[in-house]
């Protein structure tokens, strides 16, 4: 999944980044609101956290203007400021939720994961048949067996497991499992696709991830 992070602060801003690759999420970085506006707008993000103080558009104007174009992405507000007001206003513009700094990063995460949490309401561990995968210990399961993934291979099958029974297209796949610095060969997800079966079916097990020719891949029990 795709975290846009909209933070001036370059240690905090890195920090997060550092913290979130090493979860599994693709991460892009905005040092200011105009710029942070402007990628929101233009890419496809799961998440965006976004201080609020910012130079350039503050993070206020930022969600304002996002949530116009993009009613549906949840945004996690940063903010020094603990008023009462400050907060029911960044909600009010649309924020689903805000941390206050200074902040632990566990929990941050488990604030992300509540806003990324599936239609079933699963926060850590993702089903597909007899695969399981757990987002807080990055372990995949088949059956019960463990089945050793990449970082990009688990972020890659968490997508489609997220989004299984839909088609997802090479465009989106790599617009939510790739960060901004993809150099846009697409061919790179058949590779990945295929490194994953050999390893999830393995042992003969039924294929989970099919082909759609010409458009991508879906996640899906039956053939
Ligand atoms: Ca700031």
């Amino acid at each position: 999944m795709r975290i846009l992070i909209v933070e001036d602060e370059k240690g905090i801003a890195n920090f997060l980044k550092e913290g979130l690759e090493e979860e599994y999420f693709a991460v892009d970085v905005a040092y200011d609101g105009t710029s942070g506006l402007e990628m929101a707008l233009t890419n496809e993000y799961d998440l965006l956290l976004v201080d609020w103080m910012l130079p350039g558009i503050s993070g206020i104007e930022v969600v304002r203007q996002v949530r116009k174009e993009k009613p549906r992405v949840p945004i996690i507000f940063l903010t020094a400021r603990d008023t009462v007001q400050d907060i029911v206003f960044g909600l009010e513009v649309g924020a689903n939720d805000y941390i206050r700094k200074p902040f632990e990063f566990e929990e941050l995460l488990a604030r992300i994961r509540v806003q990324l949490r599936t239609k079933e309401g699963e926060t850590s561990v993702l089903t597909l048949g007899d695969l399981e995968l757990n987002l807080n210990t990055h372990q995949a399961f088949r059956n019960g067996e463990e089945v050793n993934l990449t970082p990009r291979e688990f972020a890659l099958l968490e997508f489609l497991i997220r989004n299984k029974g839909k088609v997802c297209t090479r465009t989106r796949i790599i617009e939510h499992v790739w960060d901004i610095h993809f150099d846009s060969d697409t061919s790179i997800i058949d590779v990945y696709i295929n490194a994953l079966r050999k390893k999830l079916n393995a042992g003969e097990k039924k294929n989970l991830i099919h082909t759609v020719r010409g458009i991508g891949y879906i996640a899906r029990e039956d053939s």
